[in-house]
C-alpha cells in the first residue's frame, strides 16, 4: 500500500459537494499532479491529506495508517506543505520562516546552513532576500520562501498547492528543473496542485484529473497520454475532461 491514500472520501460544505467518493493511491517517491478547473476540489484534497480538512465520509491514510486527528503534529512534521498565498509568518524574516522548523527539531547550525544554501539555489533566492520580512518580498519571492520552508526538513511527503503561480515563467522553468533534480536525489511522495497542464506534464509522473469534486482520471503520465496529441496542453486537458462526458 502506498504511504498516502484516500478511501471513498466525501467532503461537503452545506449543499456544496467539494469532493465526492474519492478513492486514490498516490505512488510513493513520485510526483503526482492534481489538475482540474477552479473549484473542482484540488485544494480541499490537499488539505485532507494533512488533516487541515476532515472528511465527512471515508478515510485518509498517511504512512499507511488512518490519520489520527487527535495527534496530527507528528505526522505533519513528516509532511511539507506549501499553501496557496504563501502563509508565511509576517513577523519572521525569510530565513527564520524557512529554518524555524529545523531549529525546533534541534538541527545544528551547520546542518541548517547547508540545507538553506541548497534550497536557496533551488529557488534562486539571494542572501540579502533571506534577511527580509515577507512584506518586503515580491509575491514570487514569497512563494519561493514558502517552497523552501515546505522542503526544509526533507519531508517524506510534500504537498504543494499552486506553488509556482506567482513566479515569472522563465524563473519557473528553471525552478522546475532544479526541483526535479532535488526530488530525484531525495525521493519524495509529492502532490502538486495546479491548473496548468504544461507544468503538470513537465513535472509529474502520475496525473490525477478532477472535475466537479470527482476524479476523472488517475494514471501514470505514459498510460494516460498514450495515443493522445500532447502538442497543445490546454487542448489536451480539455480532451481528458471531455472523456468523462463521453463515458457517462
Ligand atoms: P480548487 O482548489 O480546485 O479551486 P477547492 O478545493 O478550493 O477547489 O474548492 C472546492 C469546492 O468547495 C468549491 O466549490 C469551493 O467553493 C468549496 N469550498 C472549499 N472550501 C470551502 C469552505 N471552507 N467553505 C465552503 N465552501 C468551500
Amino acid at each position: 500500500m502506498s504511504s498516502l491514500s484516500l478511501q471513498s472520501v466525501g467532503k461537503f460544505y452545506g449543499h456544496i459537494t467539494a469532493l465526492e467518493d474519492l478513492t486514490l493511491e498516490f505512488p510513493d517517491g513520485r510526483i503526482t499532479a492534481i489538475i482540474g478547473p477552479s473549484g473542482c476540489g484540488k485544494s480541499t484534497l490537499l488539505k485532507l491529506c494533512n488533516g487541515l480538512v476532515r472528511p465527512d465520509q471515508g478515510a485518509v491514510r498517511v504512512f499507511a495508517e488512518p490519520l489520527d486527528y487527535r495527534e496530527l503534529a507528528p505526522v505533519r512534521r513528516r509532511m511539507g506543505y506549501a499553501v496557496q498565498g504563501t502563509g508565511l509568518f509576517p513577523h519572521l524574516t525569510a530565513r527564520d520562516n524557512i529554518s524555524m522548523l529545523a531549529t525546533l527539531e534541534g538541527w545544528g547550525n551547520d546542518a541548517i546552513e547547508q540545507r538553506l544554501v541548497q534550497l536557496m539555489s533551488l529557488v534562486q533566492l539571494k542572501a540579502d532576500e533571506l534577511q527580509r520580512y515577507p512584506h518586503q518580498l515580491s509575491g514570487g519571492q514569497q512563494q519561493r520562501v514558502g517552497l523552501c520552508r515546505a522542503m526544509m526538513l526533507r519531508p517524506a511527503i510534500l504537498l504543494l498547492d499552486e506553488p509556482f503561480a506567482a513566479i515569472d515563467p522563465i524563473t519557473r522553468i528553471d525552478i522546475h528543473e532544479q526541483l526535479l533534480v532535488l526530488l530525484r536525489a531525495e525521493p519524495t511522495t509529492a502532490l502538486l496542485v495546479t491548473h496548468d497542464m504544461r507544468e503538470a506534464l513537465r513535472l509529474a509522473d502520475h496525473l490525477v484529473i478532477m472535475d466537479g469534486g470527482r476524479v476523472i482520471h488517475s494514471a501514470s503520465k505514459e498510460e494516460l497520454l498514450a495515443g493522445m496529441d500532447t502538442q497543445d496542453p490546454d487542448r489536451l486537458l480539455h480532451a481528458l475532461l471531455a472523456q468523462r462526458e463521453a463515458r457517462s
